[in-house]
């Protein structure tokens, strides 16, 4: 696949989807794509199963997966295609995501405290009211990103790139900001009083 900055993504799992005509990739321990899988239910049971047994799911094609409310703590997801992906209201306390593919992907609610997301690309992906707590968001990129209420204490923004999302209300108590950009950001109502580091608050929306 081609990430949003134009860089090419080889995945692991190189199968295509048995659906006539599709030409999408496969969904990881699949023969179709999300879209075109049958059994969704036995699908999950399966994702669940694994990451229950400590199986690495690194570089999985998780594309467009409706991985809702599922129950993933430590999972290991790093560099994973999640774009599009459904992981609302997850659990994914101390995941993996290191360098995760999540364009677009739903975590609206997810447990995220102590996740490992450095490097994750989570443009335009929606975080509203997700619980971050102490996760590692270092280099990560938000372009984008609604993350609206959602709570980031402690967390690591190292050089992370937040431009024009929306993190109102989002609370950054004691969050290390530093090299973080900020930029055309909407940040009312978000508690930055207590954050460490200087960021880039070019055009963002404060108060
Ligand atoms: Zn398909």
């Amino acid at each position: 696949m081609i990430g949003e900055n134009g860089t090419m993504y080889y995945l692991s799992n190189s199968k295509v989807c048995t659906h006539i005509h599709c030409g999408k990739a496969a969904l990881f321990a699949a023969e179709t794509c999300a879209r075109h899988l049958e059994d969704t239910s036995a699908w999950r049971e399966e994702i669940h199963r694994r990451v229950r047994s400590g199986e690495s799911l690194q570089g999985a094609n998780l594309e467009n997966a409706n991985l809702k409310g599922m129950a993933l703590p430590m999972a290991k997801l790093e560099e994973a295609n999640l774009a599009g992906a459904d992981l609302e209201g997850a659990d994914l306390e101390a995941a993996h995501l290191t360098r995760v593919v999540a364009p677009g992907a739903n975590f609206k609610g997810a447990n995220l405290r102590g996740a490992q997301c450095g490097l994750a690309l989570l443009g335009a992906a929606v975080l509203d009211e997700a619980v971050c707590d102490g996760a590692d968001f270092r280099r990560a990129n938000f372009v984008g990103t609604s993350a609206r209420n959602a709570s980031f204490r402690e967390c690591d923004f190292y050089y992370s790139r937040p431009g024009a999302a929306d993190f109102s209300g989002a609370d950054l108590s004691e969050a290390n900001i530093q090299r973080a950009i900020f930029r055309a950001a909407n940040l009312r109502g978000a508690k930055l009083e207590t954050a460490r580091g200087s960021a880039n608050f070019e055009r963002a929306t404060r108060g």
